[in-house]
């Protein structure tokens, strides 16, 4: 893997996790519970959490979130699941902060759309909401989207457009006027006693090379953390793909310090989809590692029980169900390969580039499955048990491999010594 390049950046530092060039990319993530439900928003932070969110934004729109906000960061405490939370504010930002301290305290960032911060008095409730930042000694995002984009803003600048002798298309008014609000703001934030290094900006558009263009222009004017994501990116494999499209080509050139993959949920679905995506596309890049990879092979006519794809299935469930466990017992197991294959035709060779790999018989091929460990052939398995056997193989590799360092004694202490 050649060395990656980041874009160099301070470090920001979110209720302790760093946040910046120097740091792995951070995955973050959102609840969608109301946020005054302190039972549910708990719950669904906990989950995200668990899943890998390192950290967790919800939103502020009332004063009962408000108020509930230290509840939620106490009882994730109580719980032994501490993950950072950010406040999300739009209109009403600056009351809220001010007329709540113990949220103001409790949370770790203030995420800040200067599009919905008061029109004619946007510079004052701004200044209301960094003022109490200063106090709290807290970090902000300055989140621009461009639903919300700062219409004075974007007027001027269509004006200004209009006056030149060869004016821009309005997309590209519109990308210059988001990057525009973003620096501002950030200014905006120093001149009234911001540290440099406790701001981080975001351009958040819900297009694809939109997405790819304002990232690239504020990536070349400032030289801020980036929170990335493409904002509403849409249902299932739609909003999966464009948003690990769009992610990849950014964070492929260095550009990004934390992400979010907004998914918009199936009814009753499962929040923690987006945290599983944002890993994903970290490790298929290979910025990061999160979690063993399964290769498997697309499957064809020459596979054409189901075997080989519940099999695959049955290895991703397991690797998944015992990650939270290894996580903390098995350092490095992350970067475990695992292959499994549906024939004779590429499963050995696949087989031996992962750690452990088994290449299971095709429809024409002997009923047995050769499992390959570290690049060696070691038994060839037959008969019902195959997969019960291949995880019994997997999980003693595991404990073999990824063994937990034995802790180093205490010295002993010089009261102990013989005198
Ligand atoms: S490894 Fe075999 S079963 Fe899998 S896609 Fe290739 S030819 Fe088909």
């Amino acid at each position: 893997m050649p060395p990656h390049r980041r874009r160099l950046t301070p470090t920001a530092l979110i209720g302790g996790v760093p946040v910046g060039a120097g740091h792995p990319i951070v995955v973050q993530s959102m609840t969608n519970t109301d946020t005054a439900d302190v039972v549910s928003t708990v719950r669904q932070v906990a989950a995200l959490a668990r899943a890998g969110s390192e950290l967790v934004r919800v939103t502020v729109n009332n004063e009962a979130a408000a108020a509930a906000v230290p509840a939620i960061v106490e009882e994730l405490d109580r719980a032994g699941t501490p993950v950072p939370i950010i406040g999300d504010f739009h209109y009403n930002g600056h009351q809220l902060l001010t007329r709540f301290p113990a949220c103001a305290r409790a949370l770790a960032k203030y995420r800040i759309n200067p599009g919905n911060v008061g029109g004619k008095r946007h510079d004052e409730h701004f200044r209301a909401i960094i003022d109490v930042a200063l106090v709290n000694e807290k970090p902000v995002r300055i989140g621009v989207n461009w639903g919300s984009l700062d219409q004075n803003l974007l007027t001027e600048m269509m004006d200004q457009n209009a006056r030149r002798a060869a004016p821009l298309d309005a997309r590209a008014v519109t990308m210059a006027a988001m990057v525009e609000s973003a620096l501002q703001s950030a200014a905006l934030a120093e001149s009234a006693g911001m540290r440099h290094d406790r701001i981080i900006l975001s351009a958040k558009v819900s297009g694809v090379q939109d997405l790819i263009d304002v990232y690239r222009m504020l990536a070349s004017r400032c030289d801020y953390p980036l929170h990335l994501g493409l904002t509403e990116a849409g249902l299932g494999a739609k909003g999966i793909i464009a948003s690990t499209a769009a992610l990849s080509i950014l964070l492929q050139e260095g550009i990004g310090d934390t992400i979010r993959v907004s998914l918009t949920p199936a009814p009753g679905g499962d929040r923690t989809e987006e945290v599983q995506v944002a890993q994903q596309v970290l490790q298929s890049l290979g910025l990061r590692s999160f979690s063993p990879q399964v290769t498997s092979c697309p499957g064809c006519g020459r596979t054409t029980s189901t075997f080989f794809q519940e099999m695959a299935q049955q290895i991703q469930d397991y690797l998944r169900e015992k990650m939270p466990v290894w996580r903390a017992e098995r350092p490095g197991v992350e970067e475990m390969k695992v292959a499994v294959m549906g024939c004779v035709v590429n499963g050995p060779g696949e087989s031996k580039h992962a750690n452990i790999g088994i290449s299971l018989p095709g429809t024409f091929e002997e009923p047995k499955a050769p499992v390959f460990v570290d690049g060696r052939l070691v038994v060839t398995l037959r008969g019902e048990a195959i997969v019960p056997e291949f995880l019994a193989i997997l999980e003693q590799y595991v404990a073999d491999r990824y063994a937990k360092p034995a802790a180093v004694p205490a010295p002993v202490g010089e009261a102990a010594l013989p005198r």
